[in-house]
């Protein structure tokens, strides 16, 4: 049973995927105004959280990059001489690879075929193929079309133009104690496609809306839409001010399909985000596998964690494993990455975690020791009998050894090789019995070492 009740997150992909959601385009530009326009009224009532979308202009220089210009495709057919018309742009947008050129032409079965691209696996759909940067006219098909074609010519119509726009990246702001960010981030582009990556899209605007209304912060969260890649660099590089507070993010994509979770770590594989993060969700999801850097399914996380940038982002997706025959997922990068392959329980599930993840960052501060040796556990009412439950007795007095000023609780969830709610667990309890404080910054209680501090 897939779609079990109404969603908002369902209804927003529904009427928003098929839309023709190239890189710098009109229909990107709808389908951005649209979501931003859904979460304006709650940030009015939720008080300082806001909005904004940023343009930048066509030939924009952004680090290394320059903006794209807007790309249209008012028309385009491939026809038999006799008129007999075997693909049709307005029947799906995948037929045109996303920034082809105009051609306008009568070409030989062997020219088209080195222009006409199909699926590698599987022959009913349409492969979805762009060529941004690298210039070249061309169409997409089945398999099964491309095995018909049988005659010697063939008439094929692009009708395409190239003009100057804005590429527009959308934030939501939602301000915490401290301007120290942290970063939620989805990308917007793909036409006519749902899983990749308006699912990692409309969970981030729920999530952004569930911050609003329920967490009050320490963190600044902004979350980001775009289009991929270019979109993160043009943002990062007319927002350079920002980048050292950037604590740490997480990229969000295809989330709404039937696997388990993924969690591929930052550059920084030893940062707090990273040991925070990875700790919780291995309870959280029991299920989900967690792989390196470039690991699990590359995007817009790279440009945050690029060199003179460096900020830990990690991803969160539902990509089955680099050795999987089906990897990223089956209908990736096709015409049957539909809403019929989203089920609104996988996003529900998928929110519920980031929520949970991000609670858990909140929490991640240093657990400083009032106390000094080891704490008279049973005089506390903290004691575990080691007879009934050796594990927590173990586990507790190893907790306890590390709250010493100099460690998270994700350096003690990983130190241990624990969840992050397991040690959350005891702290909390040594919260309550006052035997330790929490701190946003290191505090030693090693007397050798804070002299030397
Ligand atoms: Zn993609």
């Amino acid at each position: 049973m897939r779609n079990q009740f109404k969603s908002h997150m369902m209804e927003l992909i529904n009427g928003l995927w098929f839309l023709k959601r190239d890189i710098v385009s009109d229909e990107y530009d709808q389908a951005l105004f649209r979501l931003i326009a859904d979460i304006k009224d709650q940030t009015v009532s939720a008080g300082n959280a806001h909005v904004k979308i940023h343009e930048y202009p066509t030939g924009e220089q952004c680090w290394t990059w320059q903006v794209p210009e807007k790309w249209t495709c008012h028309k385009a057919y491939l026809e038999t001489l006799d008129g007999q018309r075997l693909i049709d742009y307005t029947h799906h947008p995948l037929h045109v690879i996303s920034y082809s050129l105009p051609f306008d032409g009568i070409v030989s079965r062997d020219e088209l075929l080195e222009h006409l691209h199909v699926h590698p696996k599987h022959p009913e759909a349409i492969p979805f193929l762009f060529k941004y940067y690298d210039r070249d006219w061309g169409l997409c098909a089945s398999q099964v079309l491309r095995d018909k074609l049988d005659e010697e010519r063939y008439r094929v119509v692009i009708q395409t133009s190239f003009e100057p726009g804005t590429l527009k990246v959308g934030e939501v702001i939602i301000p915490g104690e401290t301007d120290e960010s942290f970063m939620l981030v989805a990308h917007l582009c793909h036409p006519a496609m749902a899983n990749d990556d308006l699912t990692g899209v409309v969970v981030g605007l729920e999530v952004a809306r569930s911050l609003m209304t329920d967490l009050k912060s320490y963190y600044t969260y902004r979350l980001l839409i775009l289009p991929e890649t270019i979109g993160s660099v043009a943002y990062l590089s007319h927002n350079e001010d920002l980048i050292p507070k950037m604590v740490g993010g997480l990229f969000l994509e295809m989330l709404g399909n039937d696997s388990n979770h993924a969690l591929q770590g930052s550059f920084q594989v030893d940062s707090q985000v990273d040991r925070c993060l990875v700790s919780t969700l291995k309870q959280l999801d029991p299920e989900s596998y967690v792989a390196p850097y470039r690991m699990v399914i590359n995007n817009d996380e790279r440009q945050f964690n690029a060199p003179g940038v460096r900020v830990p982002m990690l991803s969160l997706s539902r990509v089955l494993r680099h050795n999987s025959p089906n990897w990223p997922y089956p209908e990736y990068h096709s015409s049957l990455d539909t809403p019929d392959i989203i089920s609104t329980s996988r996003l529900e599930e998928s929110k519920n975690y980031v929520l949970e993840l991000i609670q858990a960052w909140e929490n991640n501060q240093y657990i400083v020791n009032k106390f000094k040796g080891e704490i008279f556990c049973s005089g506390y009412g903290i004691w575990i009998d080691y007879r009934t439950n050796p594990e927590g007795h173990q586990r507790l007095f190893e907790i306890m050894e590390l709250c010493d000023g100099e460690h998270t609780v994700a350096d003690i969830a990983t130190k241990l090789d624990i969840s992050f709610q397991a040690v959350w667990q005891v702290i909390s309890l040594l919260l309550e019995k006052s035997l330790v404080y929490l701190s946003r910054t290191p505090q030693s209680t090693t007397p050798s070492r804070s002299q030397n501090s």
